[in-house]
């Protein structure tokens, strides 16, 4: 695909960079408002393996894609709106989103790429951070339907980003020591405003 640089560039981990009409930029606010914000605690924390497949389970599902659409994300795992239960929603293409419940990364490619990432999370800042290429991901969907997906670019980044948020680990963690510092350099002050 000729124009896949082109698409990266606008996409940073589970963020989507672009400008927005001002409706979509208000839904944009609402919707970040319904996410935790670092360094809020349950984004430090490991989620549980999920059991039953019921319809709390759907009703979580459709309100994070909502979440995740409205919030221009790419992704959006549990734990960033205060559950702690392993799955994930991502848009590993245009017109496609999935829910990935108990995901697993079973194959991590050996070429390595380091590109800037953003986090719902973690609004204004975007750090470097080291990925796989190309991953295989295993898991089941939202109705217990198995699920085995063979990723590459951008949502193989993006899949590996939340799949860390499950076991509570954030980009920060992943970057390197000088863009950590300069990122919580932007972050501390505004923590302490709030
Ligand atoms: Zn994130």
């Amino acid at each position: 695909m000729s124009d896949h640089d082109e698409d990266d560039d606008a996409i940073e981990g589970q963020v989507r960079d672009e400008e927005l009409d001002p409706e979509r930029e208000a839904r944009r606010r609402i919707a970040l408002a319904q996410i935790r914000q670092y360094p809020d605690s349950a984004l430090k924390m490991k989620a549980h393996h999920v059991v039953a497949f019921d319809d709390e389970l759907q009703s979580l599902v459709e309100r994070m894609k909502l979440l995740m659409r409205d919030a221009n994300g790419i992704g959006l795992a549990a734990t960033q709106v205060g559950v702690l239960r392993r799955l994930f929603v991502f848009q590993p293409s245009e017109d496609e989103v999935l829910a990935v419940v108990n995901p697993e990364i079973v194959e991590l490619s050996e070429e390595t790429d380091v590109a800037d990432e953003g986090c719902l999370s973690i609004q204004g800042v975007t750090v470097p951070v080291e990925r796989a290429v190309g991953v295989t991901l295993t898991g089941v969907d939202e109705h217990g339907g198995e699920l085995r997906i063979e990723l590459e670019g951008y949502a193989a980044r993006c899949v590996q980003h939340e799949t860390d948020h499950l076991d509570g680990i954030l980009m920060l963690d992943r970057t390197t020591p000088e863009a950590r510092k300069e990122a919580l350099g932007v972050l501390r002050p505004r923590i302490l405003l709030s």
